[in-house]
């Protein structure tokens, strides 16, 4: 038997090394846990960075992929995709401001596919000076050069220069900044509605209705990445729920396909026409298999689960707020199950690595806090036993220096 730390060597050996590992190779899940390569069993908050909303290997989306899988698996865009089309109208009929869909395989793809339909939408109108991507400081929408150009990190940049010209950042949540920044070649502004990857800060009151305005009056186009905030993650179907503002154009990955690798572009009918024939394409875009599974997701989230999950994630967080008491947990924020805690006088890392050893998995996103993105059919026990084991790992964490 092949145990954690061989995998690791071998990883190391074989793999690029741009990702930094966790000393564990996950080889099983069910549900809310996950199984290493030494038989130790965790609860899984971490989710697959906000992917698993049914957890891990949920029997329908099992049942949805081996029945694909036997029928058929990949023909390409050459022809109609039944599954594909099915898709589309049921990702459209919880969508009500948007009227077509693209599919890709990744948010990085879908928030590609959204800038340049922004840029394609303005050049057809005859403004194709109106190129300009207005997006915001310290988001992030992905790892291509045009999304890492778009992401408000200078992390994810260096290097890779030159980048891809005509982006503009404005700090996040700053609506005086926005109203500078916003002009007459400005094609779209760009947004998480929670900026998920910077620590789950979720954008001030008021600050998307106004964006809203801003771009409506302006010809503007609103660009929601709700990559990591979509497919029910807090509690409703999209995070614009909780609003009363729609974009045009919304990114859609992660969770869609509930870990199987897909992602889409909803838009508007006026702007998603104007991703003419030939335009824009992915060859696996919409492929059979990742369509399945996407059907049977949506399919569970309209069956309660988006229910049961928002009364589950009330119970977390309550839980979650009882360790402020205790001095190392600042506050919680985010919503429904997507939650970063603000830690005080405790390094995120020192947390993440006690509660691994606890048998729990989250995510340290810089210094100061930690992520959790646990699945929605989380259960009111497993809440509990993980907040048991997050309240453990933050009393033995080190105090920082
Ligand atoms: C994860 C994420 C992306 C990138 O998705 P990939 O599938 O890794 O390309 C884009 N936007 C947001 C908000 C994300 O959380």
């Amino acid at each position: 038997m092949t145990g954690n730390s061989a995998w690791a060597e071998r990883a190391q050996k074989a793999l690029t090394p741009n990702y930094r590992q966790q000393p564990v190779a996950l080889v099983r899940g069910e549900g809310t846990r996950v199984w290493d390569a030494d038989g130790k069993e965790y609860l899984d908050f971490l989710g697959g960075v906000a992917v698993n909303v049914l957890g891990h290997c949920h029997p329908a989306l099992v049942r949805a992929l081996e029945e694909q899988a036997r029928t058929l698996w990949h023909v390409s865009n050459h022809y109609f995709i039944p599954r594909q089309v099915e898709l589309a109208e049921a990702l459209l009929a919880v969508t009500p401001f948007a009227g077509r869909a693209f599919f890709c395989n990744s948010g990085a793809e879908a928030n590609e596919a959204m800038l340049k339909l922004a840029r394609k939408y303005h050049a057809d109108r005859g403004h194709p000076e109106r190129n300009e991507i207005v997006a915001c400081l310290d988001s992030f929408h992905g790892r291509t050069l045009f999304t890492v150009t778009a992401g408000g990190q200078p992390k994810y940049r260096q290097g890779f220069e030159p980048i891809v010209p005509g982006v503009r950042h404005v700090p996040y949540g700053d609506l005086a900044a926005l109203d500078a920044a916003l002009d007459s070649k400005t094609a779209a502004f760009l947004v998480e509605p929670i900026q998920g990857e910077s620590g789950v800060i979720p954008a001030p009151e008021g600050y998307l209705e106004a964006a809203r305005e801003l771009t409506r009056k302006r010809g503007i186009l609103l660009c929601f990445d709700e990559v990591q905030t979509g497919m029910g993650r807090t509690g409703r179907t999209w995070f614009h729920e909780w609003l009363s503002v729609t974009p045009d154009l919304m990114s859609v990955a992660k969770g869609l396909g509930g870990g199987f690798p897909i992602g889409a572009l909803l838009a508007t009918e006026e702007a998603g026409a104007h991703l003419g024939p030939g335009s824009h394409g992915s060859t696996f875009g919409g492929n059979p298999l990742g369509c399945a599974v996407a059907l049977a997701v949506l399919r569970e989230l309209r069956g309660g689960v988006l229910e049961r999950s928002r009364e589950v994630a009330a119970r977390l967080r309550a839980a979650l707020e009882g360790l402020t008491a205790a001095g190392r947990v600042e506050r919680v924020r985010g919503r429904g199950m997507l939650l970063g805690l603000v830690l005080r006088g405790v390094a995120a890392g020192e947390v993440m690595k006690g509660a691994r050893e606890r048998g729990l998995l989250v995510n340290a996103i810089g210094d100061d806090v930690i992520r959790l993105a646990p699945p929605l059919t989380l259960s009111a026990a497993d809440a509990d036993l993980a907040v048991e084991r997050l309240s453990a790992a933050l009393s033995a964490a080190p105090a920082r220096a």
